[in-house]
């Protein structure tokens, strides 16, 4: 299992003219193993900036970022606003396409996270014959099926309906009580942040920074209800950080 140490992280991006402009001022965070951490922030402000960084797609900033734990090297996995699922591949052949080839209980790991994630019909159809909300369960069921140590996803459900949005939270939910995979998950709904997340990080207008670091476990234990209003109250107050009201 991995946690994730951020010390004094910050990035400046070299536009094509040769101008800069800074994304990341002098970050610092703890995220423990096992942890399910929300970024959230107004669009521009460096999320995916951040994550990158953190899962090691952008290794050019300062400071440091390393993972705490036994492994110096954990498992990780990635989650997108799009899909990316190879177009070319069946449901099946895309989840096949992440495992390692000697495995030899593939069909039966494939059967069962088509099952987990309410696929288990599709498993021939190709990305194209399939609803967003169903490419993303597909992604789902891909960045799940290595068992990660640490999953990241850039506002994953984003781009579905809301009513499928808030079906898959709760899947989400349940499949990380199983695996206890640290997850870091950016997004832009103060809503969604507080139901899914133990720790909410919110960031300021970029160059981002952490402005409030709330505990949300400390304030709303598990399981939480969708209609508690605690929840929403909860969200209005990160509406009016964000605001820079509070
Ligand atoms: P968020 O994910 O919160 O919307 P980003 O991390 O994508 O924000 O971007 C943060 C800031 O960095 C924005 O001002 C954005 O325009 C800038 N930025 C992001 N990627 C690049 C890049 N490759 N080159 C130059 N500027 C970038
Ligand atoms: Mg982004």
């Amino acid at each position: 299992m991995a946690g994730i140490r951020i010390d004094n992280v910050s990035k400046t991006y070299t536009l094509p003219d040769g101008s800069t402009r800074r994304a990341l001022q002098t970050l610092n965070q703890e995220i423990g193993d096992g942890e399910f951490v929300a970024l959230l922030g107004p669009s521009g402000c460096g999320k995916t900036t951040l994550l990158n960084i953190m899962s090691g797609l952008d290794t050019d900033f300062e400071g440091d970022v390393n993972f705490t734990g036994a492994q110096p090297n954990p498992v990780l996995s990635y989650m997108f606003q799009e899909s990316r699922l190879l177009p070319w591949l069946s449901v099946r052949e895309n989840l096949r396409f992440v495992l390692d080839g000697e495995r030899r209980d593939q069909d039966a790991l494939i059967n069962d996270w088509l099952g987990r994630v309410g696929l288990s019909e599709s498993g021939s159809f190709y990305p194209a014959q399939l609803s967003v909300g169903m490419r993303q369960r597909v992604a789902l069921a891909r960045a799940l099926i290595n068992e990660p140590e640490v999953l990241f996803m850039d506002e994953p459900l984003s781009s579905l309906d809301e009513l499928t949005a808030t079906q898959m939270r709760d899947e989400l939910l349940s499949l990380w009580r199983q695996h206890r995979t640290t997850v870091v998950l950016v997004t832009h709904n103060p809503m969604e942040a507080v139901y899914l997340a133990d720790r909410v990080l919110i960031m300021s207008p970029g160059p981002g920074r952490v402005i409030r670091d709330i505990d949300v476990s400390a304030r709303l234990p598990r399981p939480r209800d969708a209609e508690d209003t605690r929840l929403w109250e909860l969200s209005r107050e990160c509406v009016r950080i964000l605001q820079g009201k509070e």
